[in-house]
This record gives C-alpha cells, structure tokens and sequence, in this order.
C-alpha cells in the first residue's frame, strides 16, 4: 500500500531568491491508500511548495518524506524510480503543461515507452485505452492540444498522469482554471477514477467547496502551517480553527448555517515575514494578547481533528 508519510520541516524557497521563504514548516502528514486529502489554504500558504515535495519535484530540505515506508532520500535507484512513477502531478493550466507541439498520443504515449511500461509497438493502443478511461475519443490521438477545449485538455493531462501507472496524484488547483460545469465533471472523473483504479489523491485547492466535495480528509493552511486537520465532514459540521470558520463563511451555498462566522478580513501577510505568534492573529477575530507572542501547537482535539489555536486548548485542571 501507498504508505506515504512526511514530515516536511522549513522547506526552502528557489535558491536565487534573496530571502529564504519557509514555505511549508512542520507538516506531518499521512496519505493512506485510497484516500483523498484535501489541501485547503489561500494563495501563498504553501500548499503548491507542500504538494511539489510529495510529488518529488522539489526536495525537502529538512525532515524526512516516506513513500510505502522508505525515506525517499535512502531510496535505490530502482526505488526512487518507482517512487518518480507512482506519484505523478496534475496542474492547473492543463495548456501550459502541454506540449503545442506533440500529438496526444506522444503527449500521453512518450513516458510510458520510454519506461519501459508498453513496448512501442503497444502504444497505440495502451494511449487509446487510456483515452476512452478519462472520457476522450480515442480518434482524438492524432489531434494537438489547441483543437482540444479546457476540459478535454484537463482530461489529456489526467490520461498523462495515468499512463505512469500512479498510485498517488497530486492535483494542484487542477479544476481552477475551468468553468463551474466543467469542474464538476473533471471532479467526477476523479473520482470514478480512484473507485476504478484504486487512486490515492492529494488535491490542492484554495476553494474549500471544491476541496469538500472530492475529500475524505482536509488539511487547511495558512503561511506554510497546517492550522487544521479533520475528517472533510467535522471540518464543516464542527471547524475548530477561526480560518477554517473565515474560509466556510465564505461558501454562498452554507451562508445560512454559517451566519456566525466572519468572512476573513484583511490581506494574506508576505510569507517572507509572517507575523509573530499565531500567525493569523492580525486577521482573527477572536485573538487575545497571547495569541501575538504564542505561537499555538498543532494538538488533537479527537481522533483524527487537529487544530492549532490557543481558543482549543483544554480548559486547565481544576485546582491547577
Ligand atoms: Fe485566533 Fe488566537 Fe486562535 Fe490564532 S490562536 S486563531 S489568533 S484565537
Ligand atoms: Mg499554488
């Protein structure tokens, strides 16, 4: 099973950016098999370096990130090979990460050779399976991205990530660029996918309805922290974290449940200098003196919730 567990400390920006940016600090984050984690936060939070790490195209440059148990960075050649095609990534300009130039049968036809796992003479057809898997015609395969639309290229680029045979795909902001009806279709795609193949999911969005539709578990984040963890149906039944109630109250279908939560105020801090303390405390409704000098530990709440805020401490024992 895809047994993928990280703790990912104080990642690095690019190296010829004059500050070091801690994009992600401190996320201990397992994936289970067939699971799909949400990972929730506005832009800037981290949650693209956070999903760029799993993915194995940045390193860490602290902590250690697992894949089916193994440290990658103690991996074999032969490991880290396995490791390279069973992660692959999915992004949010499907144009951008198309070759204009290649045929959809090299665009999803080309790694899967070069690996070794279909011999030339089989492309063709292992191209028109994947085809039809993802909902694309399979007569399409001569075609070149532009005579595609936006979603058929998302799905070329979902038939790409799948020709690698993934056990785990990481989506970053995947649906964003698409319209509402599309969305919704690539979102279903997914999913019939993972029943189908038995997919393992990390999708990154900024959109917490997108996210809540397509979880089991959300992870939300603000300035390279995880400040939430639970279950997608805690997070928005019994949200713990004031940003995770800031970024609900901002969902117009849930508006008249969540009546009591304020809309996040304020603009998103640079990372390069987050505020001291809670780091939303400049946003935070509910912050107090400490919540400026204390920065709050990531604690259980219950089994599987997670919250980083001083209001979600247990009350102090009685006499103490
Ligand atoms: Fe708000 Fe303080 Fe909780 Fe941070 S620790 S979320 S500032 S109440
Ligand atoms: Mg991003």
């Amino acid at each position: 099973p895809v047994d993928l567990a990280g703790r990912l400390a104080n990642l690095l920006g690019a190296r010829n950016q004059p500050s070091v940016v801690h994009a992600v600090s401190d996320v201990d984050l397992q994936v289970r098999p067939g699971e799909v984690i949400g990972v929730v936060g506005e832009s800037g939070c981290g949650k693209s370096t956070l999903g760029r790490v799993i993915a194995g195209i940045n390193p860490p440059s602290a902590g250690e990130l697992r894949y089916e148990g193994k440290p990658v960075a103690a991996m074999t050649a032969a490991e880290r090979k396995a490791y390279g095609l069973g992660v692959q990534m999915i992004f949010q300009n499907p144009m951008a990460s198309l070759n204009p130039r290649m045929r959809v049968l090299d665009i999803v036809g080309e790694a899967p050779v070069v690996h070794g796992l279909v011999p030339a003479s089989g492309k063709a057809e292992y191209v028109a399976g994947l085809m039809r898997q993802v909902g694309l015609d399979p007569d399409y395969a001569q075609r070149y991205p532009h005579q595609f639309s936006g979603g058929q290229r998302q799905r070329i680029g979902i038939a790409r990530a799948l020709a690698l045979k993934p056990r785990l795909i990481v989506c970053d902001e995947a649906v964003a660029a698409l319209d509402v009806s599309i969305q919704a279709q690539i979102l279903n795609l997914f999913l019939e996918l993972r029943e189908r193949l038995s997919l393992t999911y990390l999708f990154i969005s900024h959109n917490l309805g997108v996210v809540g539709h397509v979880s089991d578990r959300v992870v939300i984040m603000y300035l390279g922290r995880v400040v939430e963890v639970a279950p997608t149906e805690v997070i928005f039944s019994r949200p713990a974290h004031p940003y995770t109630r800031a970024l609900l109250a901002e969902l117009p279908e849930l508006d008249a449940v969540r009546r009591d939560y304020q809309p996040i105020q304020g603009e998103l801090p640079s990372p390069l200098r987050p505020p001291s303390g809670c780091a939303f405390h400049p946003r935070c409704p509910h912050a107090f003196d400490r919540c400026k000098v204390e920065r709050p530990e990531l604690r259980r709440l219950q089994d599987g919730h997670l919250s980083a805020c001083h209001l979600n401490e247990p009350p102090a024992p009685a006499g103490a």
